[in-house]
């Protein structure tokens, strides 16, 4: 088997970095990033009625139900960009999403390369939430006070003025969401850990760091 097409797991709380990461590693290594989150958002944006189901759960921070996300998921292994390797970003976060996972592969004749946690504590989590926004064109990720666009208002990137903050980063939802993210994610890491394709990064140090940590780990996998 190809292992550049093998898909990555970067498993690891709200605000861990796990977007960041992927991000990183599509433009080092042409991987595809799958975002559960980014595809719900744009469903949301579409007004479809999947948008609409998915909406009520996302805002109050909860997980949206399993068989909408695994059908999401199934729809999205159709298209072309699945034929290359990819990141999954926010998905699997229960045990019927990684068992469902498993056998979307095995159809595929894929095999997971490495399941790679992302672990930040709490309140690093909540500030790193609670500050952030994106580009609304280029989507570009800044933070309130990590990492300020360098002229005020405009983007580094492209020099747009517009900015956006998700509905759900804020102190309130968070709290749902974190709840969620030990409650009913956590306990996939064992299932991961015993078949012996489960990695760790430091979530904690600054982003070039935790992007070397990613690096030296599929190095070796
Ligand atoms: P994220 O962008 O990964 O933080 O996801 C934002 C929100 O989308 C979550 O709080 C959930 O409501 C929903 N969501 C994203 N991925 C999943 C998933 N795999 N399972 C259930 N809900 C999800």
């Amino acid at each position: 088997m190809n292992k550049s097409l093998a898909p990555i797991i970067l498993l690891g709380p709200p605000g861990a970095g796990k977007g960041t990461q992927a991000r990183v590693l599509e433009e080092r290594h042409g991987l595809v990033q799958l975002s559960t989150g980014d595809l719900l958002r744009a469903a949301v944006k579409q007004g479809s009625a999947l948008g609409r189901e998915a909406r009520t759960y996302m805002d109050a921070g909860k997980l949206v139900p399993d068989d909408l996300i695994i059908r999401i998921i199934a729809d999205w292994m159709q298209k072309p960009e699945a034929q290359k390797g990819f990141i999954l970003d926010g998905f699997p976060r229960t045990q019927a999403q990684a068992k469902a996972l498993d056998a979307m592969l095995e159809k595929k004749n894929l095999k997971l390369r490495g399941v790679i946690e992302m672990k930040v504590n709490d309140p690093a989590l909540i500030e790193r939430v609670c500050g952030r926004f994106t580009c609304s064109k280029c989507g570009e990720g800044y933070h309130d006070k990590f990492k300020p666009p360098k002229k005020p208002g405009v983007c580094d990137k492209c020099g747009n003025t517009q900015f956006v903050r998700r509905p759900d980063d804020n102190a309130e939802t968070m709290k749902t969401r974190l709840e969620a993210y030990y409650a009913q994610t956590a306990p996939i890491i064992p299932y991961y850990e015993k078949r012996g394709i489960l990695y760790h990064v430091d979530g904690m140090a600054g982003v070039e760091e935790v992007t070397k940590q990613v690096e030296e780990v599929l190095k070796r996998i």
